[in-house]
């Protein structure tokens, strides 16, 4: 076999290079003004991803996790509340509801798109209203990969039970459903900007979006240790949870170059489809949506068969990803927090036959040959071993 040099899962050093010359101006200025917290920066991005999504207002802040927290915090949610969330997604979800002191509740997810179930959904909360005695407060829906969460049901269901709906949107910035992008399907959207999300930044990063001009002031307010109109006026308990302005220059660069880097992953996601959907299940799209495709998932029929595949692609320096191997429910850290007999069983299977495949704008076509034809040998393959 001839051997071609290893692909990239994230390929950080060419998208430098091609971006190289407006990220370098950019920094160049925060170097000039030295305004490194809160500079101007910040704002402008602020302006700029909340016109990007059609939302009001946008707080940029240091982390998705953070951005995630903050949002529960001005809801004032703590001991004695539930929160609903997929057991199908990033700790990171779960986690904020944990550290606040208040109950996360694991919910199963779609077997086709992955998305949080609204069926089980309504299931879950009225398990928590017969059966404990927490308080249900807030849904927390994630856009899975790239792909949205049922915005329409989801809401339905928060305004029934007089819920707080809140969307973890960081793996789907410039993701659209129904025809606008997301951003305003909650109370509140909270994006990342880790380098491996659609819009990466070069470190940590993530922002708030809301329609809410009070929310937004108590956003800002929490954000930077719970000041007033002063900075030494202190109203709340808050964070230091601030987006850094070298940051913010990094994403206004890339920013300029992401509606074609979407276009490019759509065009990837397109080709892995064309060449692998006779041999494995690829994605199954939200209806009337476009995915940011943050991941590019598939299927294998088992175990055995995923395992076999991801052994072969690495054998031809393809890299891959399991995103994830475990549902949260059964995380070491989330074992204590509910009854050990609630069973998710799309959560629970998923992790077992999915394999994520290289998806990044700097893939050359060639390269996402490579991908599938690799895969295609190995079916091949794997079909004759069969016989
Ligand atoms: C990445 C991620 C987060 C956390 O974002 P950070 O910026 O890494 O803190 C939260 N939720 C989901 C679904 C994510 O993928």
């Amino acid at each position: 076999m001839t051997q071609s040099p290893p692909i990239a899962f994230l390929d950080l050093p060419k998208q430098q290079s091609r971006l190289h010359d407006a990220i370098r101006t950019r920094i160049d200025a925060v170097l000039s003004h030295c305004r490194f917290v809160m500079g101007p920066e910040v704002e402008e991005l602020e302006q700029r991803l909340a016109a990007y999504c059609g939302a009001a207002h946008c707080i940029a802040v240091s982390s998705g996790t953070d951005a995630l927290l903050m949002a529960l915090m001005a809801e004032e949610i703590g001991p004695g509340d539930a929160v609903f969330l997929p057991a199908f997604t990033y700790t990171a979800t779960a986690e904020v509801v944990l550290l606040l002191g208040a109950t996360p509740v694991f919910v199963d997810v779609d077997p086709a798109t992955f998305q949080i179930s609204p069926a089980d959904l309504a299931i879950r909360i009225g398990q928590v209203q017969e059966g404990t005695e927490l308080d249900p407060r807030a849904i927390i829906g994630v856009d899975l990969f790239g792909q949205p969460a049922p915005w329409d049901e989801l809401r339905a269901i928060a305004e029934r039970e007089e819920l707080a709906l809140f969307a973890d949107c960081a793996q789907a910035f410039g993701g659209a459903y129904h025809g606008r992008k997301l951003g305003r399907e909650a109370r509140a959207t909270t994006l990342s900007f880790f380098p491996s999300k659609p819009l990466g930044g070069y470190g940590d990063g993530g922002a708030i979006l809301t329609d809410d001009a009070s929310l937004a002031d108590l956003y800002r307010s929490l954000r930077s240790h719970g000041e007033g109109k002063t900075r030494y006026e202190v109203l709340r308990i808050g964070l230091n949870a601030r987006l850094d302005t070298l940051q913010a220059a990094v994403l206004l660069a890339k920013l300029d170059a992401f509606e074609a880097e979407l276009a490019r992953r759509d065009e990837i996601a397109r080709a892995y489809d064309a060449g692998l959907r006779d041999i494995l299940q690829t994605p199954t799209r939200v209806a009337d949506s476009q995915s940011a495709w943050a991941v590019y998932s598939v299927l294998a029929a088992d175990t055995a068969s995923r395992d076999s595949l991801q052994q072969a692609l690495r054998d031809a320096g393809v890299p891959s990803a399991i995103y994830y191997p475990m549902p949260l429910h059964w995380q070491p850290a989330y074992r204590d927090t509910h009854d050990s007999a609630i069973s998710l069983p799309v959560a629970e299977s998923l992790g077992t036959r999915i394999l994520a495949l290289p998806m990044q704008p700097e893939l050359t076509d060639m390269e996402v040959q490579r991908v599938i034809d690799t895969a295609r040998t190995w079916a091949t393959q794997a079909a004759e071993a069969r016989l």
